[in-house]
């Protein structure tokens, strides 16, 4: 990947994402009347093109400001880790949201090093992990979701872009 295409495909996401975000959201919100299967053959193919041209290191705008979503397994699997227990992991790092999921309890995360690497990478949560979640066969069911994605990743925005392109022809 060069740093160029990468800068010219941040900008575009900065510049554009909120301008374009009534086409987006229309858009999404088309996809659940489509094959789904289609959709999601689609949208998998965008994401590993996308992904070959940019590098998270160079952005970690999801770690920046949005907190992760900790499942039980991912508390136990990290406070093992961080050599602790999950109650003091909890206490510690997480806060209960209006949903009753548990979240990280600051932005950035508590876990994002300067140099935008992950100190926990290995045990990260899964939904960091999956983020942001544009290789998901079921992509076409999730219209809400992927749009607040596009706003805050530069990557599913490119992926959606190129996702409309292809189905709009
Ligand atoms: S916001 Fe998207 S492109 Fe940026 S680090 Fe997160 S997943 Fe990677
Ligand atoms: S746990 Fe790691 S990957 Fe997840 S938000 Fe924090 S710094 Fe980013």
């Amino acid at each position: 990947m060069s740093d160029k295409k990468q800068s010219i495909l941040i900008d575009d996401w900065k510049n554009n994402r909120i301008r374009q975000s009534d086409q987006t959201k229309e858009f999404l919100y088309s996809l659940p009347d489509l094959d789904h299967q289609e959709v999601g053959k689609m949208v998998v193919e965008q994401h590993e093109k996308v992904f070959s041209e940019m590098d998270c290191l160079d952005c970690a705008n999801c770690c920046k400001t949005t907190p992760p979503i900790y499942t039980n397994k991912d508390v136990k699997r990290i406070a093992a880790f961080l050599k602790t227990t999950p109650k003091q992991f909890k206490r510690q790092y997480t806060i209960e949201d209006v949903n009753g999921e548990l979240i990280g309890i600051k932005v950035p995360c508590s876990f994002l090093n300067e140099d935008n690497t992950c100190s926990i990478y290995e045990v990260r949560p899964l939904a960091c992990r999956t983020y942001p979640h544009t290789d998901d066969p079921a992509f076409a069911e999730r219209p809400e979701l992927n749009f607040n994605n596009t706003i805050v990743c530069p990557a599913a925005y490119h992926i959606v872009k190129r996702l409309r392109s292809k189905v709009n022809g």
